[in-house]
């Protein structure tokens, strides 16, 4: 393998030329999903993959795929994707970073006429951010096959206007069956959205997958009765066991620290009233943790606190799942290869478990994949003051070049 090295202040200059489309006073970027603006970026991002002589196809949700040809077209394309859309008060590198970090990767390809054996295909997945279309990672979740393209279709904006009609106004509808355009493996770089990496001055954070995330309901009924005239002895006061369950709920994600936390943060009580008992209250309960089996534990103890933390007060009690996101494991082959690039690179880094969702969380289900962390200045994303360096972008840039490339010498003659 050649020491290939990227060019960080032609990174940084696309960087900064695509921040202006859609480009804010306070400088961040709203670009929501299939506006005429994501319609201007994608024109841009089309562009500059054909002027390198890649091949671009577009999905019926409109995730576009760039492809490069290598020695060999008997095997898969090595991906590299993420995506261009932002929040609508978005920062210029979430998601943005990966698809042109990816673009810097190609055009030093292309510039130094180095082939790969396995062709690369450059993806910008449609709608990750699912600020403008719930949900969230949409074009990725549909390649995947976690929602079908009529979900996707259907999907209405506040305004009214279905996902349809949005992508055929900007005209990227393509003509490609989701999940028609086949890639071996992808990875996708990224910035960190939280504090660790800057905090404890590392470069890079080589991403062993996503945590799982699981959310509860709990109620509880108790009696409602004059706090005056009520003695202690002969009070249902459903208050008094949610804050139980509160003070149980961070007990059980100590029971498995470091990686485990758990957060009540809603409660409804009713009647809330100053000198009215309690009768109701409803709560939600939020666990994570990078292992489901952790999970599962975490589930059963609060499934019997609740019961018996109840029956201690005499309150009924109703404790429901609402929501289960599976942890995901990246691919151990897609991690070594990261490692490898970050060490050759010469970078401090660390291991890490992603504590938000990204496209490479629904491709894991169907491709090795995984992810490549850089800093963001104090941790801060999903806003218009979000700040990465030159130095930060093109080490990140550099380390998806060295993993790519290692990971293409699996397929060498
Ligand atoms: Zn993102």
């Amino acid at each position: 393998m050649q020491n290939l090295t990227i060019n960080p202040q032609r990174l940084w200059d696309s960087l900064m030329e695509t921040a202006r489309i859609g480009g804010t006073a306070k400088g961040g970027i709203c670009r929501l999903t299939l506006t005429d603006l994501d319609k201007d970026v994608r024109d841009w991002f089309r562009g500059q993959c054909e002027a390198l002589g890649c091949t671009v196809t577009v999905d019926q949700v409109g995730n576009m795929f760039a492809f490069k040809p290598g020695k060999r077209s008997d095997v898969e394309p090595i991906a590299i994707g993420s995506h261009l859309d932002t929040q609508p008060t978005g920062g210029k590198f979430d998601g943005i970073l990966g698809v042109l970090g990816g673009l810097e990767v190609m055009r030093t390809l292309h510039d130094l006429g180095y082939e790969t054996n396995a062709p690369l295909m450059l993806v910008n997945w449609t709608n990750e951010e699912g600020s403008r279309f719930a949900p969230a990672m949409l074009g990725s979740g549909v390649y995947a096959g976690v929602f079908d393209r009529a979900f996707a279709d259907s999907r209405e904006d506040r305004q009214g206007v279905r996902f349809a009609e949005a992508i055929e106004s900007i005209g990227y509808r393509g003509e490609a069956a989701p999940g028609s355009v086949k890639f071996g493996a992808m990875f996708e770089l990224h910035i960190e959205q939280g504090p660790i990496l800057e905090a404890e001055r590392k470069v890079v954070g080589v991403v062993t997958g996503v945590q799982g995330m699981r959310w509860y309901e709990v109620e509880f009924t108790g009696r409602e009765a004059h706090t005056g005239s009520t003695p202690m002895s002969l009070r249902a006061n459903a208050l008094l066991g949610a804050a139980r369950v509160v003070e149980r709920v961070n007990q059980i994600a100590l029971e498995h620290a470091p990686s485990a936390v758990g957060t009540v943060g809603l409660v409804e009580v009713k009647p809330n009233s100053r000198n009215v008992i309690p009768g109701h209250v409803f709560f939600t309960v939020d666990f994570r943790h990078p292992d489901d089996a952790v999970l599962d534990v975490m589930e059963r103890k609060l499934m019997d606190a609740v019961p018996a933390i109840a029956k201690e007060i005499g309150l009924e009690a109703v404790a429901k799942k609402v929501w289960d996101s599976p942890a995901v494991r990246f691919d151990a082959d897609c991690i070594a290869a990261v490692r490898t690039g970050t060490e050759k690179a010469g970078f401090p880094s660390r291991d890490m478990v992603s504590g938000a969702g990204h496209d490479a969380a629904y491709i894991a289900r169907v491709a090795p994949t995984t992810m490549i962390f850089v800093p963001c200045e104090g941790g801060l994303s999903h806003n218009e003051a979000e700040s990465t360096t030159l130095d930060e972008c093109s080490a990140g840039a550099q380390v998806l070049l060295n993993a790519v490339l290692h990971y293409d010498q699996r397929f060498g003659l």
